[in-house]
């Protein structure tokens, strides 16, 4: 009943093979013990995932984490001695441990044993761990930085996921200091990336949410090789990893991805219904002359005739962007040139932040910083387009019928989500009426009766 999958042990496991990148200066490092049965190591999977997700890097030894979860068994007297003898290890090692998992029901077993242990918590209390984490190893969540929203770090539903494919990049923008921070694009292996994704969907997880900090670029940095997976073999490709993730039963939702041209071939997916019809697509600006000097990727990209093709391979996609408005330099007739774009555009979700130096990114040496006043008013012209464009665009949803994800439930209403809404930073779809029997993580379908700004209402159909 007890076994120890060597790419779960600090101890076993070289970092290679755990497909993580080694930590970088300053960031938070974690290493883990799995011991147990499948449906522990799935919760170790889970509990990694979600670490990584937050920034957390994961140690494959006891000296490079700053402290060890330990994910115990407690099935057999013998399991429990090993159990009590990983965590004798890990705090000789390493010193600082959390222990969780099925001996965890029994804390004082254990404390009787190990009285130096930070935290005890029992068998699948996911959110309690993360809780013992983040007091023993504090996230270090810094809106430049992280991919996380940041209400998205405490907040954990079963029914969804975050899945990190890779960390770093290899551009240089010039507002950002992600590079410096995170280092340069590392891919975690296709076959890890899947293999986690699968066990997170038996695990229940209804919807699987990608993120890297450039998730097109996604296997630049392993020349896109081939990793087995199932009977054939898997290229560590978006196309070819969006393709596999599609087929294991979960929703799949895109983040950060980049318009790079190859970015098409991902369309014809989301058309199949393999992964969601929605692309999370940073365009921060549309002026070319602002985007070199921001120094972006794609900068030269005709963006509008890209939209275009995508919309028209895929009609239903729902396309969300994020924009800087007061770039250094940026003129007057720059900005408009984006209001104009967005005309265009058409936008489904839009985010705009005013720019701001961030300590060590080189746009803060830049010529003409924008006033804050200037600044304020673009972002406030903006966003009323912006606006305009989201409720005509929902205002077009009533009396549809479609599929929504339940993310709550109160006394008042069923909170959904849509394809078209990503959890904590989208819109929302309530049910107000009959909604009783429904659960978190059920998928209905419903008519759409009213819209506003942002947020849909309607009924069960
Ligand atoms: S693509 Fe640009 S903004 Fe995005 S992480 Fe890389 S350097 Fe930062």
């Amino acid at each position: 009943m007890s076994q120890n999958p060597p790419n779960l042990r600090p101890d076993l496991a070289p970092a290679a093979r755990l497909g993580d990148a080694p930590a970088r200066p300053g960031q938070p490092a974690l290493g883990m013990v799995s011991l147990g049965c499948p449906k522990a190591l799935v919760d170790s999977e889970r509990i990694l995932t979600r670490l990584r997700a937050e920034g957390y890097a994961i140690s494959p030894d006891y000296t490079g984490a700053d402290a060890v979860i330990v994910n115990t068994c407690g099935f057999l007297d013998s399991a429990k001695a090993e159990s009590l003898e990983a965590i004798g290890e890990a705090l000789k090692e390493n010193g600082r441990v959390i222990v969780t998992g099925c001996l965890g029901a029994e804390p004082e077993y254990i404390t009787g044993v190990h009285p130096k242990v930070l935290a005890v918590t029992g068998p699948h209390q996911y959110e309690q761990v993360l809780d013992a984490v983040h007091a023993a190893v504090p996230p270090s969540p810094d809106p430049y930085v992280d991919l996380l929203p940041a209400s998205g770090v405490s907040l954990t539903p079963r029914h969804y996921s975050y899945l990190k494919i890779s960390e770093g990049c290899n551009h240089k923008c010039k507002f950002c200091i992600i590079p410096d921070m995170r280092g340069r694009l590392v891919s975690r292996p296709a076959h890890a990336v899947l293999r986690e994704a699968e066990k997170l969907v038996e695990a229940g997880v209804k919807e699987l949410l990608v993120i890297s900090q450039d998730t097109s670029a996604y296997g630049v940095d392993r020349k896109h090789d081939l990793h087995p997976w199932k009977d054939g073999e898997v290229r560590s490709h978006i196309t070819d990893l969006a393709r596999e993730m599609g087929k294991l039963g979960a929703w799949v939702r895109l983040h950060y991805v980049y318009p790079y041209p190859h970015v098409r071939q991902l369309i014809p997916l989301m058309a199949e219904g393999l992964v969601l019809p929605y692309l999370d697509i940073p365009f921060q600006h549309a002026h070319p002359d602002v985007l070199k000097r921001m120094a972006r990727p794609a900068a030269a990209a005709k963006t509008l005739d890209e939209i275009a093709a995508w919309r028209r391979d895929c009609p239903e996609i729902t396309l969300r962007s994020t924009f800087i408005v007061g770039y250094p330099g940026e003129t007057e007739a720059e900005f408009q040139t984006l209001l104009d774009w967005m005309d265009e555009a058409q936008l489904d979700r839009v985010g705009c932040f005013q720019y701001e130096n961030v300590d060590g990114a080189r746009s803060n040496a830049l010529p003409d910083h924008v006033p804050d006043d200037v600044k304020q008013d673009r972002w406030n012209r903006f966003m009323e387009k912006a606006q305009a464009i989201s409720e005509a665009k929902l205002a077009a949803k009533v009396g549809q019928r479609i599929e929504v994800i339940v993310d709550e439930i109160d006394d008042e209403a069923a909170t959904c989500r849509t394809k078209a809404d990503a959890p904590e930073i989208d819109g929302n779809l309530f049910i107000d009426e009959g909604f009783e029997a429904l659960k978190p993580g059920d998928i209905v379908t419903v008519e759409v009766d009213e819209a506003g700004e942002y947020d849909l209402w309607g009924r069960l159909a």
